[in-house]
C-alpha cells in the first residue's frame, strides 16, 4: 500500500478501518499536513456490500481529490430507481433533477481500494491486517491498542496520537467501548442478507428487462421491491448482479448456514419481477452473506479528541442508498472538528460538542428517511428540519421523491412541511412530476 513498513508509537491522529469513512477522513486530514496512522483489520480489496451511489457523493470525491481515479475505474452508471412497493410501481431518474453526473453501482471492493490506496497516497500511513482492540482515554492522549492478525513481527502494540478517529464499520469498536450502541429495532428486528448472481437479467429506465449482453450499453436502475416480509434490492454490476433481502430476524434466526441460503434462494425466486429477472441467471455458490443487529446508533458520537463516522457511529435501513454518503459526510465533517480541536485544543470539547450534533443530525435525516414509520429513536426533529433547509435542494427534492415510495415517510413528510418543503405547489411539483408511476413493468 505505502512505504511505511513499522507501525509508529505515535502520531497526530489515528483512523480505526480503511472503509468509505476512513479513507475520507484521513486523506483530507493528511492533505492538511497531519501524520495520520490508518489502522486496517482486513486486506484490501475485500468484499463489501451496499453496491449503489446516489449521485450526491461526488461532491466528496472532489473534495478529496479522488475523482479521476474512480472514473478511471470504468464502474457502470445508473439511470435512477424503480420500486415495486405494495404493487405501487415507481420509477425515477436522475436527470430529471438536473444532476449532470451518474449516479454508480459500484463493486466495493474496487471502489474502496481505490479510496484507502488514494489516501496512502496523500500521506496516510496505512497498515492493514491490524485489528484495533481498544482506545485507552484515561491521559489527554488517547492511546489506541491494536494486534497483528498476520502473526508477523509487528505483534501487538499501542500508539500514542492527539485525535482518534472510529471508522471501524459495523464492528462499532468505541461504541462497544463506551457500551453507547443502541439497536433501533421498535418492535421488530430486520436482518440484511444478499448474494450474487451471473447470466442474470436487468431492469432498464424504460422499466423493461435487458439481457446480460446488454450490461455497458443500457443503464440499469437500482430495483427495489416490497416482499411479504420486508424488501428487496437487485443491482447490476459488470459482471454480477447483487440481490439482497431485508428480512425479520425470526424467520432465519434458528437456522445454519445452508438452510439460510436455501431460503434466500427459494425468497428471491418467489418475488414479482425477481424471479423473472433472475431465471436465466446462476448463483455464485457461497456468496450469500448477512448482516443481523441491522439499524442502530451511538449515543456518543465524538468529544475532545475522538469522533465515531460512518457505520461505526450510525447505520439504518439501506433502502435509500444513503450509507456511503453519509459516512464521507461524517468523514469530512470529522476531519473539520479534528483539525479545529488539534489547532485550538483549550476549545477541542466545543468541537466535539459541534461534531456530535452534526452527526446526530445527519443520522436523524437518514434514520427518519429510511425508518419513518418505527417512530424516531435517537432523532432530533428540529437538528432534521434545521439541516433540510440548510442542504442543497436538489439533493432534498430527491430524498422527498424517494420518501414517497415507499410507506415509511410519515414522519420525514412532517419534518419537510414544518421546513416549508411541503406547500402544495413544491410537494405536487417534485412528488408527483419527478416520479412517474407505472401500470407495469415489461421484465
Ligand atoms: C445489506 C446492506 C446493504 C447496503 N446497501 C447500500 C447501498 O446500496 N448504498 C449505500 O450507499 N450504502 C449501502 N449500505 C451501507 C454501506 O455499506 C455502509 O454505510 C458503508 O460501508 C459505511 O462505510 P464505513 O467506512 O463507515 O464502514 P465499512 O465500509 O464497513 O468499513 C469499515 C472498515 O473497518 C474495518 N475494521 C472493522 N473493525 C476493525 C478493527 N477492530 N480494527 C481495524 N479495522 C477494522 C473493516 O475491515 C472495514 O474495512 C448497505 C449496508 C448493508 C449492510
Amino acid at each position: 500500500m505505502n512505504a511505511f513498513e513499522s507501525i509508529p508509537e505515535s502520531c497526530d491522529v489515528v483512523v480505526i478501518g480503511g472503509g468509505p469513512a476512513g479513507s475520507h477522513v484521513s486523506t483530507l486530514l493528511a492533505q492538511r499536513g497531519f501524520d495520520v496512522v490508518l489502522l486496517e483489520k482486513a486486506r484490501h480489496p475485500r468484499p463489501m456490500v451496499g453496491e449503489s451511489l446516489i449521485p450526491h457523493f461526488w461532491k466528496f470525491m472532489d473534495m478529496s481529490g479522488v475523482t479521476p481515479k474512480v472514473e478511471e475505474a470504468g464502474f457502470l452508471s445508473k439511470a435512477g430507481g424503480i420500486t415495486v412497493w405494495n404493487g405501487r410501481i415507481h420509477q425515477f431518474s436522475f436527470r430529471t433533477f438536473g444532476y449532470n453526473r451518474p449516479a454508480l453501482h459500484v463493486e466495493r471492493d474496487v471502489f474502496d481500494h481505490i479510496l484507502l490506496k488514494h489516501s496512502a497516497s496523500c500521506g496516510t500511513q496505512v497498515f492493514e491486517e491490524i485489528n484495533v482492540t481498544g482506545v485507552d482515554f484515561s491521559d489527554d492522549k488517547p492511546v489506541v491498542q491494536y494486534s497483528s492478525l498476520q502473526g508477523d513481527s509487528r505483534g501487538s502494540g499501542r500508539i500514542q496520537c492527539r485525535y482518534v478517529v472510529d471508522a471501524s464499520g459495523n464492528s462499532t469498536v468505541l461504541a462497544k467501548q463506551f457500551k453507547s450502541r443502541q439497536l433501533v429495532a421498535g418492535k421488530r428486528t430486520f436482518l440484511g442478507m444478499w448474494g450474487y448472481f451471473t447470466g442474470n437479467n436487468f431492469v432498464g429506465e424504460d422499466g423493461s428487462s435487458y439481457g446480460p449482453e446488454s450490461v455497458g450499453k443500457v443503464q440499469p436502475v437500482t430495483f427495489i421491491s416490497s416482499h411479504e416480509d420486508g424488501w428487496a434490492w437487485h443491482i447490476q454490476l459488470r459482471d454480477k448482479v447483487s440481490v439482497g433481502l431485508i428480512i425479520n430476524t425470526d424467520r432465519v434466526k434458528r437456522m445454519g448456514k445452508k438452510e439460510q441460503e436455501a431460503y434466500f434462494l427459494e425468497t428471491v425466486h418467489k418475488i414479482p419481477y425477481f424471479r423473472e429477472l433472475l431465471a436465466p441467471a446462476t448463483y455464485l455458490e457461497d456468496s450469500m452473506a448477512f448482516r443481523p443487529d441491522y439499524s442502530f446508533y451511538s449515543t456518543k458520537l465524538a468529544g475532545k479528541n475522538f469522533g465515531c463516522i460512518g457505520d461505526a457511529g450510525a447505520f439504518v435501513d439501506p433502502i435509500f442508498s444513503h450509507g456511503i454518503q453519509a459516512a464521507l459526510y461524517a468523514g469530512s465533517m470529522c476531519a473539520w472538528a479534528a483539525e479545529s480541536s488539534l489547532g485550538r485544543p483549550d476549545r477541542a470539547e466545543n468541537y466535539g460538542r459541534l461534531l456530535q450534533t452534526r452527526l446526530r443530525q445527519h443520522y436523524g435525516f437518514s434514520r427518519s428517511l429510511a425508518l419513518g414509520d418505527y417512530g424516531g429513536d435517537g432523532v432530533d426533529p428540529a437538528l432534521v428540519i434545521d439541516l433540510m433547509k440548510s442542504m442543497p435542494l436538489v439533493e432534498l427534492e430527491m430524498m422527498l421523491v424517494a420518501s414517497d415510495i415507499s410507506n415509511r415517510s410519515t414522519n420525514f413528510h412532517e419534518m419537510a412541511r414544518q421546513a416549508g418543503f411541503m406547500e402544495d405547489d413544491f410537494a405536487q411539483g417534485v412528488m408527483s412530476g419527478k416520479a412517474k408511476v407505472l401500470e407495469s413493468l415489461n421484465v
